[in-house]
């Protein structure tokens, strides 16, 4: 097969991503594959996006496990607040509310 860039020279290896056939001048190692000029762009930049997304996620997940180790505490604080807000109404509510069954 012909290079797509050269009809003079004979292809090399396809590229990985859309098979066109690529002289050794043609080809882009990436990562232990070949690609074209526009694919090794395209693949190149997915892997840079795909390597900050993982950064970000990886930041989020610390941010994550500051807020688990928080979380107990605040729950804590939450529970002891609602105890001190309802002195003495759970026993008695229900005889207030004519559901005491001897009456
Ligand atoms: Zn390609
Ligand atoms: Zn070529």
């Amino acid at each position: 097969m012909q290079c797509i860039n050269h009809n003079e020279a004979q292809s090399q290896a396809l590229c990985t991503r859309c098979d066109r056939p690529l002289c050794a001048a043609c080809l882009h190692d990436f990562q232990g594959k070949t690609y074209c000029s526009d694919c090794a762009t395209f693949v190149r930049q997915r892997f840079e996006t795909r390597a900050a997304q993982a950064q970000a996620h990886a930041t989020t997940g610390a941010a994550l496990d500051a807020a688990v180790v928080a979380a107990p505490i605040e729950r804590r604080r939450a529970a002891s607040r609602a105890a001190s807000s309802l002195p003495w109404r759970p026993a008695s509510a229900g005889r207030f509310y004519g559901m005491d069954p001897s009456s």
